[in-house]
């Protein structure tokens, strides 16, 4: 680190941030990553240490080893609250760190629109103590169900609504989670409790739009809710929630009792836009310029979920998709925005050219719908089943950071396609067991 350098000040170290950080090494600025979280998490993964399939340190590492090697970076484990875009300050819980460069990588929470009170009773699934958390609420479930089937069998209903598990939104998340927690159910516990049958669980999904997976063809939104629905879960669409509570849900004007809610149905951008009293589109994301710094201040760039990009895009085999469209909230431009802003910078400090706008190199979407079945949709080619969970588990193997965790990861899931188990059944909070769920 050098004091004479620029300085590049990183906020958040998600996708977009790691990448950018990453595409700095070598170039003679001083690099400080600041995060709220010393880790970097790879998100697509977070279901399986949801539902017990794998631990947490399998898909997140320590940002600070991932990138000890990196002589220009410093890692610091803080909160930014707000910018000084005058004095050029990111001003963290009690310190501020001046910037010559600025990239704003600070992602996305869900958007419970207006009714932040729920978030308590319906957890999204954001990080690993969301992850923590969502796994010990479905487990206690059960044990719950187990306890009073086992010492009060006059209450079937309460039985019931312990066994109600409800997903609020359709789409990667919510499909990802519901077909997992129906496999959990008729399979990894089908046998381990004397008084409730775990198969008889109930998954529902609801979706306000027409079909689960928006973003995905039609023809492969329907073969994944027709292979969710083969798993047992019960999809309602053009459904929306109107009421959530410890209880339950409304929906469409009915009450269902369910001790299991999960929230994945929109999402809002973090603060960036509101710390810097940019230009946002309605969910928040600042709204940059091709080139993705934010409108006047060339030094200040926003990439990822943060930002609202609008950029041309290739796909896989090089043909032009389509004219210009907006950046989806997805790993993929997030990574390659990171890199552009870093080539951006790198180019700037170095008295070169600016690169040419940014444009996104489309690669495509891919869900999993249960063990062994995904959708893919690579624009060129769109497929369903095995292929497609191949295609999945290759690509999501590839993109985990660190050998070890590559391993761990095929290991478990080795051991869990062949014993049909789970693999991580403990969870903490248990001290506080008695008033949940
Ligand atoms: C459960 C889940 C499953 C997903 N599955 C897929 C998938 O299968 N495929 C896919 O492509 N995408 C998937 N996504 C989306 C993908 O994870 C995001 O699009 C991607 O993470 C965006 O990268 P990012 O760098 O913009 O933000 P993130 O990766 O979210 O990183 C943001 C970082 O900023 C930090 N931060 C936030 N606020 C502050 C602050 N004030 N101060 C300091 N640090 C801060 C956070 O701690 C975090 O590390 C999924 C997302 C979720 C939640």
């Amino acid at each position: 680190m050098s004091a004479t350098q620029p300085r590049v000040v990183i906020v958040g170290g998600g996708f977009g941030g790691l990448s950018a950080a990453r595409g700095l090494a070598g170039v003679p600025v001083s690099v400080t990553l600041i995060d709220k979280r010393n880790y970097n998490l790879f998100r697509p993964m977070l279901y399986q240490v949801a539902t017990g399939l794998l631990s947490a340190d399998e898909i997140a590492g320590p940002l600070r080893s991932i990138l000890s090697r990196q002589q220009n970076v410093e890692v610091l484990l803080d909160e930014t609250g707000s910018i000084d875009t005058v004095q050029r300050l990111v001003h963290l819980k009690e310190h501020v760190v001046p910037y010559d460069f600025l990239v704003l990588a600070t992602g996305i929470q869900y958007n419970y629109f207006g009714h932040d009170d729920w978030r308590r009773t319906a957890p999204g699934l954001e990080s690993l103590d969301d992850a923590d958390l969502i796994r010990g609420k479905v487990l206690l479930a059960f044990e719950r169900a187990e306890e009073i089937a086992a010492l009060d069998r006059s209450d079937a209903e309460r039985v019931r609504q312990l066994l109600t598990f409800v997903l609020v939104g359709g789409g990667t998340v919510g499909v990802e989670m519901a077909s997992t927690l129906a496999e959990m159910s008729r399979m990894a516990l089908a046998h381990d409790f004397r008084h409730i049958d775990p198969r008889a669980a109930r998954i529902l999904v609801y979706e306000a739009a027409p079909r689960v997976l928006p973003a995905f063809p039609e023809v492969l939104a329907t073969k994944a809710r027709r292979h969710l629905e083969s798993l047992g879960v019960k999809v309602y669409t053009n459904t929306r929630v109107t009421d959530v509570d410890a209880g339950g849900i409304v929906a469409n004007g009915e009450r269902i009792p369910a001790a299991t809610v999960l929230w994945s149905a929109g999402v809002l951008a973090s603060p960036a836009g509101q710390w810097l009293g940019a230009p946002m589109d309605k969910s928040g994301k600042v709204i940059v310029s091709p080139d993705l710094s934010v409108p006047g201040h060339p030094e200040i760039f926003a990439i990822g979920d943060t930002a609202h990009v609008v950029a041309p895009a290739r796909n896989l085999v090089g043909m032009k998709v389509k004219e210009p469209m907006v950046m989806p909230g997805v790993a993929q431009p997030a990574i390659q925005e990171g890199k552009y802003v870093a080539a951006l910078i790198r180019r700037r400090v170095r008295g070169q050219e600016p690169p040419r706008p940014f444009w996104y190199w489309d690669k495509g979407d891919l869900a999993i719908v249960g063990r062994t079945y995904a959708v893919a949709d690579l624009r060129f080619v769109r497929f369903a089943g095995f292929a497609a969970w191949i295609v999945w588990a290759v690509v999501h193997i590839y993109f985990l950071i660190g050998f070890a965790n590559r391993f761990f990861v095929i290991l478990q899931w080795g051991i869990s396609f062949l014993t049909k188990r789970r693999q991580v059944r403990v969870f903490p909070g248990q001290e506080n067991a008695a008033q949940a769920p």
